[in-house]
Order: C-alpha cells, then structure tokens, then sequence
C-alpha cells in the first residue's frame, strides 16, 4: 500500500491541474486540491477543477493570460511563500503540467530560499490531450522518433529566439505550445530551416473541454489557418509526420475540423 502524507500546514505542493478535464487530474491532485485551505490557480485551470475544492478553501486567481490584466510572477511568489509561513495548506495549481512552461523553478525557488517545503505533484500536459483528442500518437515507430515540446511565446514585436535547425529535424513531432500569435514565424523558420511546406500540422483549441475542437492543416498552410479556425482558446500546435496518420480529411486552403462534433 503506498503511503500517503497528508497536505501539512505550512507546505506548498505546486500542483499539474491537467488539461482542464477534471477526470485527467490524478488522484494524488484530486486528494490536494480537497486538502488545501488556499488555492491559488491559474487562468488555465478548468473550472470543473475547482469544484474540488472544500467550500471553506479560499481560490485565489493568479492567472496570466497574454494581454490580459494578472499578476506579475514576483508577487505571485511572494503570496504563496506568505500563505505558507502564515500556516495554510498550499496549492499552487497550474494547467497541464507544472514542470512545462509553468514558471515553476521562480516558485521552487522563493519556497526553498524562505525555508518553505514544497513539492510537486505532475499533471497531464496539453500535448498528450491534444494528441487524445486528434486520435493519433505523438511518437510513431520509424516515423517520429523525437518529441520536442516548444513555446513559441515571444514578448509583442520580438523574433522567436527558437533554433530553428534543431526544431526542423526529420522525425520529430514538434508540440507547439503559445504558438497561436506566432504561426506565420513559426511557418517561416521551420520551412527555411528544411522542414516540407507539405508537413502535416494538427491544431487542438481546448484540449479535454466540452468545447475542444481538433483542425488539420499543413505548415505552409499554418498562419492562414490559425487566424481562420482558431478562436479564443488555449490551442496546441502539433507539427511533424506523425500527424498524418489518422487524417482522413483532405487537406485544404482552410483549415477543417477533424472530427465531427
Ligand atoms: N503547463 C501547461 C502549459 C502552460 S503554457 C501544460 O503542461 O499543458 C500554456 C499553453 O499551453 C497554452 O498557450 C496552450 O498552447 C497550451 N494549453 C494549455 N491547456 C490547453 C488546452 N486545454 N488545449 C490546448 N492547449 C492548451
């Protein structure tokens, strides 16, 4: 029988809330989230997440959306640490996986620095939801032999400072995370870097949710593609030859959604 520790007070547990699909939380995040006395949570988290929670738990937003009003990474530091030396059971509870793209070493860290214990608890990351919802494998034997998990956030106005021959290596998959705003750049490096304009390219907005929605275009087709079918959602890009498999909707000028809904 494995051994549970119960949340302490006084302990922060940074904590992978998963896709957005209560379901696909684990039940070490499931048994947390119902341990907590304070949560602070992402823009991310799905709501069905937080109706875990006890209804004395206090939910603290501290999401970051781009462009919109949030919290800067420094404070959101600094009200976990004060949570926990103030004595409370703290969550700090992210989308997908803590450990990708989650700014989770600045928490490490502040925790560690003011003596604060804290743990991780792993979660299911947007790629592996996006790849449930298409139907199809992020690896393929012979075919993608290489996963590379990429954000292609840059800051308004800034160039991808992405290696860009690394990225366009044959049998890779690459999962493109934030990369809604930065198709075209994406699209230009990788196709300069070697990568076939024929590659086939995957689009899954909210990955796990009633609303997902799954598109299938190709990488020189990707910027036209995105502004047209995505809508406001946290979306994931899948680019590689693995996601040719299961395609069986003629690749067109506009994206088209996969699966019927
Ligand atoms: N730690 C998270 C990623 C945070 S970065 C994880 O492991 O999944 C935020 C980006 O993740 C979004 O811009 C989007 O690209 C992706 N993402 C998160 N949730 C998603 C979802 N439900 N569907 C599609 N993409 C998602």
């Amino acid at each position: 029988m494995h051994r549970m520790t119960p949340l302490a007070p006084g302990e922060v547990w940074l904590v992978g809330a998963g896709p957005g699909d209560p379901e696909l939380l684990t039940r070490k995040a499931e048994r947390l989230i119902g341990e907590a006395s304070v949560i602070f949570y992402d823009a991310l988290v799905g709501p069905g997440v937080l109706e875990l929670a006890r209804p004395d738990t206090r939910l603290v937003h501290v999401g970051k959306r781009s462009g919109r009003h949030s919290k800067d990474q420094k404070t959101i530091d600094r009200l976990i640490v004060e949570a926990a030396l103030a004595g409370e059971r703290v969550v700090r509870l992210k989308g997908g996986d803590p450990s990708i793209f989650g700014r989770s070493t600045e928490e490490l860290d502040a925790c560690r620095a003011a003596g604060v214990p804290v743990r991780i608890c792993p979660g299911v990351t947007a790629a592996s939801a996006a790849a449930a919802g298409l139907g199809v494998s992020l690896t393929l034997r012979g075919v993608a032999r290489k996963l590379v998990f990429l954000t292609a956030h840059a800051q308004a106005g800034d160039m991808l400072d992405i290696d860009w021959q690394a990225a366009a290596e044959p049998e890779t998959t690459l999962a493109v995370y934030m990369g809604k705003s930065s198709a075209a750049m994406l699209t230009i490096g990788l196709i300069t870097a070697g990568l076939p304009g024929s590659t086939p390219v995957a689009m899954v907005e909210n990955a796990s949710l009633p609303n997902e929605r799954c598109f299938r275009t190709r990488l020189d087709l990707l910027p036209l593609a995105a502004r047209t079918a995505l809508g406001d959602g946290p979306a994931l890009l899948l680019i590689g030859e693995a996601m040719r498999v299961g395609d069986e909707v003629p690749v067109s000028a506009h994206a088209q959604p996969a699966l019927a809904s």
